[in-house]
This record gives C-alpha cells, sequence and structure tokens, in this order.
C-alpha cells in the first residue's frame, strides 16, 4: 500500500534522516545532564547543547548567547510577547504599553495579544491587510504612538505565504527604540532569516517546520536592545539565562541544531526544490480545467512551497474526504483547523465565507518528488470532478 502524499509541510515537516541520526546518541548513552557540572556525562552534554546553539546562531548569524532553547515557536512567541509586556508594566516603561501587530499572525500571537488587550493591560493596534496579507509602510509608520513597546510580525505568513517586508519595516522602528518581533517559523529553511539583515530584536523559529523533532522551538534576543527588556514566564532552576527554567531536552536541542544547520546549507536549493514542485503542480492543475483563485500573493512573491487555493463550487471538507489516503493537505492552518473554525487568516484577508470553504493548502517539502506531484493531482482531478 503507497502512503498517502504528505503535501501538509506547512503544518509540519518529516524528520530528515541526518537530523534523527544526530539526535540517536543522546538517547542512549549521551543522556547527561547538561547542568550537572561535576561529571563527565553533564560536561558531554553541556558540550552538545553548545553546538547546537552555535549551529542555530549561524543560522541567523548572530551570537550563540543571544539563543534561548523553548519547546517551540509557541512558547518562544508567549515568552517574546508576554516577557515585553511585564517588564514594561513591572518597570513602569508604560502602565499600559502599545503593541503594534496584524489579524493574519498565527494564534500564538494573536490570542496573546488579544488576552492582554482585553484585560486592559495593553493597547493593540492590528494593522490593516489588502487582500494579499500584505501592510503598508505608511500604515506601520502612522500606527506607532508615544508608548508603543513592541511590534509583531512574521516574516512568513504559515496560511497563504505572504512575505512581510521586515528589513523596511524595523527601519521605521528601530531609531525609535520600539522592540520588533518577528515570527519566523515559516521562513527559516527558505529565506535568510539573518537578524541583522531583518533588523530585528526578538525572532522566533520551530524545529519541527524544518525538517526536525516537534517540542524544541529557539528564540533569539538582541543582546545590546532586549537586556532587562524581557521578563521569564518560567521560574526555576535558572536555566537560559535566567529566561527559561526547565532541564534542557538536549536530543531535541540536537535536532534543533542539525536542522538549522541543512536549513543554512540548503536553503537556495531547498527552495528551488519546493518553488519548482509547487510550479509543476499547478501548472498540472490548470490541465484539468477546474477554476480556482490562489489566496494570497502570487507565485514568486510569497513562500516558497506555499499553496493555497479556492476552488469555485467546491467545497474543501468534501474534496478532503474525496482524498483521503491518497493525498495529505489541509483546509486550514493545523491550529485552526483542529479547532474546526474558518481560517482567521483569510478571514482577515477579507474573504467571503463561501470562498474561506472552499479553500486549501498545500505545503511542499523537501521529500516531495515529482512522482508525489502526478499522485496529488490524479487525486484532485477525481475530487474537482466527483466530490
Ligand atoms: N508561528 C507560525 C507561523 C506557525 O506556522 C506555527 C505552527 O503552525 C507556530 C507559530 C507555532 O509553532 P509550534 O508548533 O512550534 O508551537
Amino acid at each position: 500500500m503507497k502512503y498517502p502524499v504528505y503535501l501538509d509541510n506547512n503544518a509540519t515537516t518529516p524528520i530528515d534522516p541526518r537530523v534523527l541520526d544526530a539526535m540517536l546518541p543522546s538517547l542512549k548513552e549521551h543522556f547527561g545532564n547538561p547542568a550537572s557540572s561535576s561529571h563527565e556525562y553533564g560536561w558531554y552534554a553541556e558540550e552538545l547543547v553548545q553546538i547546537a546553539r552555535e549551529q542555530v546562531a549561524s543560522l541567523l548569524a548572530c551570537r550563540f548567547q543571544e539563543v534561548i532553547f523553548s519547546s517551540g515557536a509557541t512558547e518562544s512567541i508567549n515568552l517574546a510577547l508576554q516577557g515585553v509586556i511585564r517588564q514594561a508594566r513591572e518597570s513602569k516603561q508604560s502602565s499600559r504599553p502599545h503593541i503594534i501587530s496584524a489579524a493574519s499572525e498565527n494564534k500564538a500571537t494573536l490570542d496573546t495579544l488579544l488576552y492582554f488587550a482585553d484585560r486592559k493591560d495593553i493597547e493593540l493596534s492590528l494593522l490593516p491587510l489588502n487582500e494579499f496579507g500584505e501592510i503598508r509602510l505608511s500604515d506601520l509608520s502612522s500606527a506607532i504612538k508615544d508608548n508603543t513597546v513592541l511590534v509583531s510580525l512574521m516574516l512568513a505568513n504559515n496560511e497563504v505565504g505572504t512575505l512581510h517586508d521586515i528589513p523596511q519595516m524595523t527601519v521605521i522602528t528601530r531609531p525609535k527604540g520600539i522592540l520588533f518581533h518577528c515570527d519566523a517559523t515559516q521562513a527559516v529553511a527558505k529565506l535568510n532569516v539573518e537578524v541583522d539583515f531583518l533588523g530585528v530584536d526578538l525572532l522566533t523559529l520551530s524545529a519541527h517546520k524544518i525538517s526536525g523533532p516537534k517540542g524544541i522551538g529557539a528564540l533569539y534576543l538582541r543582546d545590546e536592545t532586549t537586556r532587562g527588556r524581557v521578563a521569564p514566564l518560567l521560574f526555576g532552576g535558572g536555566h537560559e539565562q535566567e529566561l527559561r527554567s526547565g532541564t534542557l531536552a538536549v536530543t531535541n536541542i540536537i535536532g534543533l541544531g542539525a536542522a538549522s544547520r541543512i536549513a543554512k546549507d540548503e536553503r537556495e536549493d531547498f527552495s528551488l526544490h519546493v518553488s519548482s514542485l509547487t510550479q509543476a503542480f499547478l501548472n498540472g492543475l490548470d490541465q484539468l480545467g477546474h477554476p480556482y483563485e490562489i489566496n494570497g500573493p502570487a507565485i514568486g512573491r510569497r513562500l516558497p512551497g506555499n499553496l493555497n487555493l479556492a476552488f469555485h463550487g467546491k467545497t474543501a471538507s468534501r474534496m478532503l474526504s474525496s482524498m483521503r489516503g491518497k493525498v495529505a493537505c489541509s483546509a486550514s492552518s493545523a491550529c485552526s483547523s483542529s479547532s474546526g473554525r474558518p481560517s482567521h487568516v483569510l478571514q482577515a484577508l477579507g474573504f467571503s465565507n463561501e470562498r474561506i470553504l472552499s479553500s486549501l493548502r498545500l505545503g511542499f517539502g523537501r521529500a516531495n518528488t515529482s512522482e508525489d506531484i502526478q499522485r496529488a493531482l490524479n487525486a484532485f482531478e477525481q475530487a474537482l470532478n466527483h466530490a
């Protein structure tokens, strides 16, 4: 039996065999706790963590001391946002700090900010988006107030592939001393995520989106601008520079390090690979003759390997049932599809319910081949004709 073709690589990615090989010894003989400073087991574990930290730092072109390990992007985002909010309020920098973001951000960002806004702990501005999910730089400039402490915007959108011009945005915020947090979870391995190129103060990433294991991520904190401006969420042994207590998940950290090295070394080839698969899929779809529209920016202006398509007159859920066992893709992001609610991102782009309910997201990945594309097109042809 053949497995369904996996085309949901924006939800998660299969682990790269090279990453797995790097991780395995730490599940056997190299099991030490890196905080054990009195024996070889601890020292070696600490060395493995240090190698991984340097691999992540090399990907981001930052200093290794500026990388904190967390359980994933959700936690990194929460530490960045809640940490800055708490510190701003506690240090009396502002009793009600102002934060700028957008309605198309991942729920980890949006729900965190809405929680604090509902409690009136912060003032929140969500920037206007055009039909492609893009933001005008002038809208960012004019949203800034005297009490703005933080802007949080993603580099690449996980549902519709919109790219934000972070380097130009940080040109606006940096001279004003406003911190910039960028959720780069989907962009890593495909786009330049070097922190000086982006100009960001905080940056979030997650291993399972880049052929690494689940349950591990990192937060970059620029030393000069964030020192003393981020309060911890977890208290305990004071690990990770007192910002994230808890025994380090050595095996997963090694996996994140190995995945980061591959992401850096193979970025161009990987982007070309997924872009050419995306184009081959669209060419095949055009041959099928069923009308569809692309949600989000045109190919070439969006995250490589991401597609979000609205199929006229079709229901995404019916198409998914028809393709069960043949193709694995999704009706929206993994987080919202588990809630069963329509995609908040497609809503933020102003689409009708009908269009949202006829939309499917596809994410092409490292392991996909042209044979996968052909198998997927066969399944789409059946679904479009019969579902
Ligand atoms: N941010 C973006 C853009 C994502 O795509 C995701 C996962 O879907 C997250 C954050 C949350 O990542 P994690 O699963 O590592 O918590």
